[in-house]
């Protein structure tokens, strides 16, 4: 596994049109061609570095597709308007009507959605299956199987994929092993562990602000270029374009990106290891007890720890509720969905970023309606969050069920 991958972000360096030390922003949707023969050539695919139309590529996005492919340490990278637009795009690029998918249950809402609702209008069929349980997923590939699917570490379960034992299986079958790396950032590093390709949201851990959104798909040269193709490219002709501005912006977020994710797992860890002891059902991979914690730890760079992401189930949706907005008004950070900013965000996402998946298939992969999902933020002191957090389970009685008695008299 190389543990480095980040040494090759941190070599990036760019030189401006005038020796900025950020590049230009490209801020045309056209570009001018001297001869009308290299524009032929360009649109045959057959000129590097020369730009077309902005919905091809636009050199500020070449910048930070080039940053995103040395963080995966993959060949190369595009980026798109959203993680959705980068995940549709690889799904309709690999796979024709009447194609089949093998995917893990447990998986972002509108994935999920994605390919077990609008995929049917192809008759693209999905098989949802335990990751973690290698036999089921060999188990549910036909000769109609276009590729493996999963999260490296899932949305909201936290379930471990254990990407060397899938991309083996992958590769028996001589489909591709795609994943989708969100949550883990530069921790997993998804590709060096033989995923085919990687895709990423950047609207969360990547981007850090949670100001816009936008997508990646890691990959193979070829892969990459098919996806753009003017005739047949999924990304090129469903039209999830990123804006040249905000691929800007977002390259100068990653910067901070390595920082970010070693304070987002320390913090994270951190409150698990409080919940714990005090009894909580907490999930977090960093702790022992959590089922895909020896997954984890064989797959990742251990300077960027186990991630940002922990859930607690507090046995209700009131429960859940009213925790949230507590917490919300004693500033410990923000009933949102959405993931990766520098304040913590807590969501139910049985009712809300998994709704998407039917209540009984929810709760047979084990999705209460009490499972908060938190993304811990960069907080400077955290010992002092969780003793607030602490006082605000002891107030609705989640830790101490005397206080509720006492709250509600
Ligand atoms: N993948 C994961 C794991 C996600 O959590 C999300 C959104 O929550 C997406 C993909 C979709 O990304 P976007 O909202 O940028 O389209």
């Amino acid at each position: 596994m190389n543990h480095k991958a980040s040494n090759k972000l941190q070599d990036l360096q760019y030189f401006g049109e005038y020796g900025g030390v950020n590049p230009s922003i490209s801020d045309s949707s056209t570009y001018t061609f001297l001869s009308a023969k290299t524009m032929f050539d360009t649109f045959e695919g057959n000129t590097e570095g020369c730009y077309l139309y902005t919905r091809h590529s636009s050199p500020s996005n070449l910048y930070l597709g080039e940053a995103l492919a040395a963080m995966e340490g993959t060949e190369t990278a595009n980026v798109y308007a959203s993680g959705m637009g980068a995940i549709s795009s690889v799904i309709m690029q690999l796979c024709n009507t009447g194609d089949h998918i093998v995917s893990s249950r447990t998986i972002y809402g509108g994935t999920y959605a994605f390919m077990k609702n609008f995929l049917r209008k192809l008759s693209i069929g999905t098989s949802f299956v335990d990751i973690t349980n290698l036999q089921a997923v060999e188990e549910a590939i036909t000769e109609k199987t276009k590729m493996i699917y999963c999260e490296a570490v899932s949305n909201p379960l936290l379930e471990v994929a254990v990407i060397k034992e899938l991309s083996k299986l992958a590769e028996k079958y001589g489909i591709p092993l795609v994943v989708d790396n969100t949550f883990s950032p530069l921790s997993i590093p998804a590709a060096q562990l033989g995923a085919s390709v990687v895709i990423h949201s950047l609207t969360k851990f990547i981007n850090g602000t949670s100001d816009c959104v936008a997508g990646a798909v890691c990959g193979t040269k070829e892969f990459c270029l098919s996806l753009k193709d003017v005739n047949n490219g999924a990304g090129m002709l469903l039209g999830s374009t990123l804006d040249s501005f905000r691929a800007a912006s977002i390259l100068k977020n990653m910067r901070t990106l390595h920082i970010r994710m070693k304070q987002h797992s320390h913090n994270a860890l951190y409150l698990a290891r409080q919940f714990e002891k005090d009894g909580l059902p907490v999930a977090y991979p960093g702790l022992a007890s959590h089922p895909g914690h020896i997954a984890f730890k064989n797959q990742m760079n251990p300077e960027y720890g186990f991630g940002g992401l922990l859930t607690l189930d507090v046995g209700s949706l009131e429960n859940a509720n009213t925790l949230m907005e507590l917490m919300q008004d004693r500033k410990l950070g923000y009933l949102a969905v959405s993931l990766g900013f520098y304040k913590t965000l807590f969501s139910a996402p049985g009712s809300s970023t998994s709704s998407e998946i039917p209540i009984e298939e929810q709760e047979k992969m084990g999705l209460g309606s009490g499972l908060i999902r938190f993304s811990i933020g960069l907080d400077n002191d955290i010992e002092r969050t969780y003793e607030v957090m602490k006082e605000c389970m002891q107030l609705l009685g989640i830790l101490n069920p005397k206080a509720k008695k006492a709250l509600q008299e």
